[in-house]
């Protein structure tokens, strides 16, 4: 019987997969009952009804893993729960490694699994073939177990949320397409729907493969793309038992499930294909794709090999749906930058059941609450740039990310599709100088250098990477004279008028009302005192300031000041960053190599550290600006785009004998760790706070007007830290941390990595990683205690220290 839809909603759900549904059963359980549901079509009638099942838990980072946890758990009751039968069955599944550093890589995986506790075994090629006996295990090293994993029916689990959100007095409306979402130019207001319009207060998108168009029509960037996805339903083999774990065997790209009494196979081929490029058709319910059994040949030929009772079997189902797919393989989620209350949880890349669960809790928490629960940066909708929507890009790129999510995520892995979009001016000398160009967010930048005679390309593994020696050489150049980076990828924007300053001063936890002239470094704070931003502010002039931060979050930053800048304020924000590259400058001769060039004063007493102008370099009139991020003297050069190739080509030119050597990003980040210096998205997020991350020293806690954040501090202050960022160096100078490692303390998970790299000068690998306050040492040093960290299963003494390991002192940027 049909229902007329309401006039209004505290909040409007679009679309009825497993993720709109999930969402909508979490707010029911916060109290949101006011919630609507609308779905085109019937529920699970876009991706959800074909998902294969699995439910796996083990992913590449602590959140993502969390979310994957929550999400098993809730499924094991939601039956029970809901009275709606799910299908969930606790099988356990196994992860085969065939060469060693898929091993190393697993290994490495079940490391980072302990420090919350979700059970992962490490076993022999022996116990596979136990818990396994359909296997050749012939190539097999070894795998993992993990006994809680499992898979599920997709649409019973949906049915459930569902019935669970209708309980707590959520309205689902099926055949109710929305057709547009209506908003006042700052926030939705609500949606236009084939049954008549609703006002709400949020508006979530949970359209899966319809969520790109459905956001760029109010001008959200929702960057994703459908591609074909495909399994292989087997008929019954001999020895196939119901009891049997799922099988992953990464390096052929399949899976293998028991459904029914057959075997299923699925796939993530290297090279998919892209779906519904030219739109997805209006009758789409329930649909199959044709799809290529060509394409997926290979992959069941494997298939056979590795369970050889499949060689005489027939398929019973050759199956193929569209999924969506993003150009990180990571969802969309939260709040968009470029519409308040507009909420995403979309590009689900394959992993939209497993995933559900913990995205409803989040997302529900997220809506409530203005803010995240936990720091959700690598899945925050805000990471994307505006060009990713650009569907020649996305269709480029996507056709590789399906295969990544089974493909060795190797330490510095680069994309091979959709490459080139953005590039400094410099980018054709800097190849010819051997730049082996690494990709941030569309950006091309130098990693490394080949000297002549090597191939500017990586050679990966989880040991010391083809580059370690010639990044080594640059580190060290750095250190003893001079290195030039291309850091034009910087986020730049510009906060002008006579209401700057007091804006700014706000958001900022620094105070920016200094002199003309001068460089603050400064975090920006949420209500509770967790980082948002980590930049400079430089003072141009009295209304005018420079605002420098990370290429990756240029969105984020920019969209987070905006929004404080209150709606009278005189003054405007401008992003600048296609306007001016950067040239750095790093290292004991870059004084001398800058005077030798220009006609300013450098010297130490005229150019003093934290202070920035123009100088005349070449033809050009640069901005200079002495600071650094690698712990050494130097300057960061901000050169008008059409001035950049000039600029670079004057200071090359009389490098020579000043030492000057081309130094990349992977470099950079060695001799940033050394200094200890943070790295926001890895050390510092919206979750730590400046004195747990140990930036006391870049707060203005008694600033006169306050800041954002202020309070939090001050009462953090009072009650004391419970966990504290240190630096590690491992004693043993082999062992190689990226980050996620565990650390221990006497004998006890203290904490993990967040990130790790080789310290050429300092000589072994070097850590930053939060340790938390254990009952017993209240009293004593944060270091107290003898101190490891855990690489793939192995642990090495290491040496933790509060003051940064490489010139604590600062002599060496002070001079
Ligand atoms: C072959 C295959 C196997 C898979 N196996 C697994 C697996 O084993 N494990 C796993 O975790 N994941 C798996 N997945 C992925 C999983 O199925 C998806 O990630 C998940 O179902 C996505 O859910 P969703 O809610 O985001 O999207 P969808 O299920 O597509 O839901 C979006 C809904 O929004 C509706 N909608 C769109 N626009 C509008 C509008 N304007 N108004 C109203 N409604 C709208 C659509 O009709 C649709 O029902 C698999 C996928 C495929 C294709």
């Amino acid at each position: 019987m049909s229902r007329d839809i309401p006039q209004k909603a505290r909040v409007v759900i679009i679309g009825g997969g497993v993720v709109g549904c999930s969402i909508a059963y979490h707010l029911a359980k916060l109290g949101w009952s006011d919630t609507v549901l609308l779905e085109r079509k019937q529920l699970t009638s876009g991706t959800t009804w074909h998902a294969a099942g699995l439910i796996g838990q083990l992913r590449g980072s602590m959140n993502m893993t969390r979310l994957a946890r929550y999400t098993c758990d809730l499924y094991r009751q939601l039956e029970a729960e809901t009275g709606q039968a799910t299908g969930y069955r606790q099988c356990g599944s196994i992860s085969i490694a065939t060469n060693e550093e898929r091993f190393e890589e697993l290994k490495r995986n079940t490391s980072m699994a302990q420090v919350f506790g979700l059970q992962v075994d490490v076993i022999s090629r022996e116990d596979i073939k136990r818990r396994y006996p359909l296997i050749n295990d012939s190539d097999i090293l070894g795998g993992i177990h993990i006994p809680s994993d499992g898979y599920g029916n997709a649409v019973d689990i949906t049915q459930a949320l569902a019935r669970g959100a209708r309980t707590g007095g959520v309205q689902i409306f099926q055949d109710t397409k929305v057709t547009a979402i209506r908003h006042d130019g700052e926030k939705v207001t609500g949606v236009s729907t084939s049954a008549g319009d609703i006002d709400a207060d949020h508006v979530v998108i949970c359209g899966g493969m319809w969520s790109r168009d459905l956001a760029a029509s109010v001008g959200v960037n929702v960057p994703l793309q459908a591609c074909e996805h495909y399994y292989v339903l087997f008929e019954s083999v001999e020895g196939l038992d119901p009891g049997l774990p799922v099988l992953r065997d990464y390096d052929a790209c399949t899976y293998y499930k028991y459904d029914a009494g057959k075997l299923m196979v699925g796939a993530f081929e290297p090279n998919s294909r892209p779906w519904g490029t030219e739109g997805i058709s209006e009758d789409f319910c329930f649909d199959e794709i044709a799809g290529s059994f060509e394409h997926m040949e290979p992959v069941l030929m494997d298939a056979m090999e590795r369970i050889p009772a499949l060689q005489n079997a027939g398929i019973q189902k050759f199956f193929c749906g569209p999924e969506s797919f993003t150009p990180d393989v990571r969802y969309h989620l939260g709040e968009a930058p470029e519409l308040k209350n507009c909420f995403v949880a979309a590009g689900m890349n394959s992993i939209g059941l497993q995933s559900a669960g913990g995205i409803g809790k989040v997302m529900a928490e997220w809506i409530r609450d203005g803010h995240p629960p936990a720091d959700l940066w690598e899945v925050d909708v805000r990471r994307n740039m505006p060009f990713q929507g650009n569907r020649k890009y996305l269709q480029e790129r996507v056709s590789e990310t399906l295969g990544l999510l089974y493909a060795t995520h190797w330490p510095f892995r680069q994309y091979l599709t959709a490459r080139g979009a953005r590039k400094s001016a410099l980018y054709d000398r800097l190849a010819e100088k051997g730049a082996c160009h690494g990709e941030s967010f569309g950006w091309e930048r130098p990693n490394w250098y080949a000297p002549p005679g090597v191939k500017a390309e990586y050679i990966y593994s989880y040991g010391r990477q083809n580059w370690f020696e010639h990044s080594a050489a640059e580190h060290r150049a750095v250190r003893e004279t001079v290195g030039l980076f291309d850091q034009s990828s910087f986020a730049k924007f510009r906060l002008e008028g006579p209401d700057a300053v007091v804006t700014l001063n706000r958001v900022c936890a620094n105070d920016i009302d200094v002199t003309d002239g001068r460089i603050v470094y400064t975090q920006w704070l949420n209500e509770r005192g967790g980082i948002e931003a980590d930049l400079t502010v430089t003072r141009l002039a009295r209304d005018c300031f420079l605002i420098i931060g990370g290429a990756e979050t240029e969105v984020r930053d920019f969209s987070w000041l905006q929004r404080h800048i209150p709606q009278n304020a005189r003054c405007v924000l401008t992003n600048v960053s296609s306007g001016m590259g950067v040239i750095s400058l790093m290292g004991p001769n870059s004084r001398a190599l800058l005077a030798h060039l220009t006609p300013a004063d450098m010297s130490h007493h005229a150019f003093a550290f934290a202070t920035s102008r123009e100088i005349e370099l070449g033809y050009a009139l640069v901005r200079a600006s002495r600071i650094t991020y690698v712990g050494e003297l130097g300057w960061e050069l901000y050169v008008p785009t059409e001035f950049m190739a000039g600029v670079y080509d004057e200071i090359c030119s009389v490098g020579e004998p000043f030492g000057l050597v081309h130094a990349g990003y992977h470099a950079l980040n060695s001799l940033r760790m050394e200094k200890g210096y943070r790295h926001w998205g890895h050390d510092i997020t919206d979750e730590d706070t400046p004195l747990q991350a140990g930036l006391d020293f870049a707060v203005k806690l008694q600033k006169e007007g306050g800041f954002i954040g202020q309070e939090a501090l001050l009462r953090q202050k009072e009650q004391g830290v419970e966990r504290k960022l240190v630096q590690f160096q491992l004693k043993d100078p082999e062992p190689l941390l990226y980050h996620n490692e565990p650390i221990w303390r006497d004998g006890k998970i203290a904490g993990y990595i967040s990130s790790g790299a080789y310290g050429h000068t300092l000589g072994s690998c070097i850590g930053l990683g939060y340790i938390n306050r254990s009952d017993k040492n209240v009293n004593e040093s944060w270091i107290s205690g003898a101190f490891e960290i855990e690489v793939a299963g192995r642990k090495f003494p290491a040496k933790p220290s509060l003051r940064p390991l490489f010139d604590p002192k600062n002599e060496k940027i002070r001079c």
